[in-house]
Parts: C-alpha cells; structure tokens; sequence
C-alpha cells in the first residue's frame, strides 16, 4: 500500500485527507424539473468558503471520452451531444433533459468525481465527496435515463479497476435502485454492486435476486416504503458488512443520493439528517476496515435543498471527525417496519453471514 501523499499528525498517526469537487451545472436546467441547480443552491460558496477547513477542494477538468468510453458506448456519447446540441428538451419519460450545456456539464461531473477518485488513489488512502449534478447512477452504458446522463460513480470505479485496483465496490445509498450501475458491472466480476433503495420506485429494478448469476457480488436490498434510520443502520450491519468483508475491495464507491430523506419530495423513506451522519461514520470504518480506508462518495439525487444541504454537511461533518451540524428538520418519524425476514432471505441467496 502507497501512503505518497497522506499527512501524518504529531501523534505519528497518518491521517485521512478528505477531497472534495463541486460542480452546480447551472446551464443544465429545465422548466419545473426536481433535478435543477437549485439543489446546489446552498452550497455554492462551499468551494471558497468551506464548512471544515479539513477539506481540501480539488480542480477538475471535463473529463475526456477515452475516460468515459470504459463504461459508455459512442452511440451514447454521440446521441448526447447531438440531443444536447438541439436545445432545451426532454428526451425520455422518466423525464430526462438535456439543454445546450448539458453534454459538457456530464463530463465536467465525470471530470469532478475522477479528480477525488485519482487523488484517493495516488494517495494511497483517503476519502471524498463529488458534489456534482447531473446525477449519474441511472445511466446505463448505453442509454442516458432517470435524470442520469453519464455514469460518475461507475465512470470512476472503472477507471480506478484501468488503473491497478483489482477489486473496487459500489454501495447505492440513493432511495432508487442504480440500474444503470448494476447493469455496466453485471459481467465484470473486479466490481461489486449494492444498493438499499426503496421497494417499488423508480425504475423498478433491483428486485430481491434479480442477479443470480452474481450473488454476493450483485445485492439488491429493496426495503420497504418508511423505512429510515433503524432499517439502513440494521440492513449495514446485517448485509453491507458481510458483503464488504466478503468481496475485499481495494476501494468503496459510494454514490450518495439522499432522498431517503423523509422531507424528500419523490420518496417515502424516513432517513434523517442525523442517520445520515450516522451512515457516514459507519461506512467510514466499514472502509478502514475492508476498503484500505479509501472511500468516495459521489451525489447523485435528493430534491429538497435544504434537506440536501444539511445531509451533504452531515456527510462532510463525519468525513472531518465533527459532531456537530445544522438539521432543520430534526428526527425522522420513527416508523417501524418489518425488515429481519427480507434480510434473512438476502442473507440466505448470498451467503452473507453477519459479523
Ligand atoms: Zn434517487
């Protein structure tokens, strides 16, 4: 293992560098559309005016379509361009839009998460955050969905598996299934996929075994509708750990959508604010523990802003050792909802045994 550019404190201990990039995308933006930059709009000085000073904001260029052709087909890339070329519409009925910036905007996200991914990775060690939209785990190799144009998340494990990782995975944390991310890995046996999302949304994928071919690689965890903080933290430590353990990844991906939030607009999953920064501490150590403490979150949905904003600091406030941040909306609704029978049957398809 490579410790080139990790700090070491006075203690003698090396520390964890936390890297983030943000990119609003404020061209990309559609008439009455969820997915608009003004779910960035209470981050947007985040980059000159920091919440911690631990974080070190990188620079980023658009990445380039050798960087995106690991997971995306030309047709794609062509058909973006020219969709993008023609102006402000919609294209497919989840809605998904494209404007005159949008082309561009998904490479500089794609640019954005490689920029944390790379640096993670020449590190050595490390965690970050891409705050990027557009969003990207809809996206399948081929066909642009779901608010989705390119893949970031899977653009990034894909490049890191290029660059000498021999086995990276990919933690869902978004209330939808990734579809388009478990499809580009579904025959790539270096790249392990799992998702908690809420049973039944959008777009109807991830349903329990829906990947024999792959169990203990490809874990889909469709929980019920109210599910929040008691349900993730129970299904992390009954399956994301055993999956983890299992797997022995070089690097954790996760893309971090948070409308499993209960004020988001499009769910009806009862994560809060302090779950999530529950989820991050526990994910941080799941990383130390079986990640080589090399760990990345990209964004990708959550439609209330202000919810976004204090779970995206929520997220940050774990990563820099904090406690304490903002919640303007306090606790979830506590609702208790049967999840030991769907985790023991996931637990029985994929061999996972809990720690
Ligand atoms: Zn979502």
């Amino acid at each position: 293992m490579r410790y080139t550019n990790a700090c070491v404190n006075f203690m003698g201990e090396i520390r964890t560098e936390v890297y983030c990039t943000y990119q609003a995308a404020p061209k990309h933006q559609f008439r009455g559309h969820p997915e608009s930059p003004r779910r960035m709009k209470w981050m947007e000085e985040w980059p000159v005016n920091s919440p911690f000073p631990e974080i070190r904001w990188l620079d980023y260029s658009p990445a380039a379509i050798p960087d995106v052709s690991f997971v995306h087909r030309s047709a794609l890339l062509k058909m973006l361009e020219k969709e993008s070329a023609l102006g402000s519409h919609e294209f497919e009925p989840a809605p998904s839009y494209v404007t005159v910036a949008s082309f561009s905007a998904a490479l500089s996200a794609a640019g954005a998460t490689l920029a944390v991914s790379r640096r993670i990775i020449d590190d050595g060690r490390g965690r970050g955050f891409a705050i990027v939209r557009p969003p990207g785990h809809h996206a399948e190799s081929d066909h642009a969905m779901g608010f989705c144009l390119l893949n970031n998340v899977a653009i990034a494990a894909a490049d890191a598996v290029a660059s000498g990782l021999s086995r990276v995975a990919s933690f869902d944390l978004d209330a939808h299934h990734g579809n388009g991310t478990e499809a580009i890995f579904w025959e790539s046996p270096e790249v392990a996929y799992c998702s908690i999302h809420e049973s039944g949304s959008y777009p109807g994928t991830g349903v329990l075994d829906s990947a024999p071919h792959a169990r203990s690689r490809i874990v889909n965890i469709p929980v019920p509708p109210f599910s929040g903080n008691r349900t993730f933290f129970r299904v992390m430590e009954a399956v994301v750990e055993p999956w983890l353990a299992a797997f022995e990844p070089e690097m954790l991906f996760v893309s971090a959508g948070f409308d499993a939030h209960f004020s988001d607009p499009l769910t009806t999953l009862s994560v809060d604010t302090s779950g999530f920064h529950a989820l991050a501490k526990k994910l941080m150590a799941l990383s130390a523990l079986y990640c080589r403490d090399r760990m990345m979150f990209v964004l990708e949905g959550g439609y209330d802003p202000v919810a976004l904003r204090d779970n995206l600091q929520a997220v940050l406030a774990a990563f820099c050792g904090h406690q304490a941040f903002p919640d303007h909306f306090g606790k979830g609704p506590d609702v208790q909802v049967a999840i030991d029978p769907l985790i023991e049957t996931i637990q029985r398809l994929h061999h996972l045994k809990e720690i």
